[in-house]
């Protein structure tokens, strides 16, 4: 019944993708979007994303993160996702000082 499932890891894929805006929401906690229709168009409830940062190998390690939210463009289709994260390692103290367009 689930054996075309797109939520199964073996329909994992990987993308580079650009921030739309990454705003600090409350103390230590930001509300990063960015732009991926591939993964917006899919998203199923409990799914979660790896993040890493784009020409950086300090963490290594993709850090796992769940979806927050989808967000449709002008024309009503999915294409934006957000996460929200607490700043306190490596991945995230870097990534809270990423910008619109990187
Ligand atoms: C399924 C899943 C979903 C998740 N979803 C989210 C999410 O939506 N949002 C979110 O914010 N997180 C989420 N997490 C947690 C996330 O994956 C990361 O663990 C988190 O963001 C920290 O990553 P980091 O690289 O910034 O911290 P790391 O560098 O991996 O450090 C982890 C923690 O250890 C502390 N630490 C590191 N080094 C030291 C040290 N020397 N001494 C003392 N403390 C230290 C850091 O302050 C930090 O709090 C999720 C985890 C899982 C498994």
């Amino acid at each position: 019944m689930y054996s075309d499932s797109v939520c199964f890891a073996d329909q994992a894929t990987q993308h580079r993708v650009p921030v739309v805006f990454n705003n600090q929401i409350a103390e230590n906690t930001f509300r990063l979007r960015f732009e991926c229709p591939e993964i917006a168009q899919g998203a199923t409830p409990g799914q979660f994303l790896m993040l890493r940062l784009a020409n950086c190998d300090e963490p290594l390690i993709g850090r796992p993160s769940a979806m927050y939210e989808t967000e449709v463009d002008r024309h009503g289709h999915p294409t934006f996702v957000d996460v929200v994260y607490v700043v306190g390692g490596k991945l995230t103290s870097r990534l809270c000082k990423f910008t619109a367009g990187q």
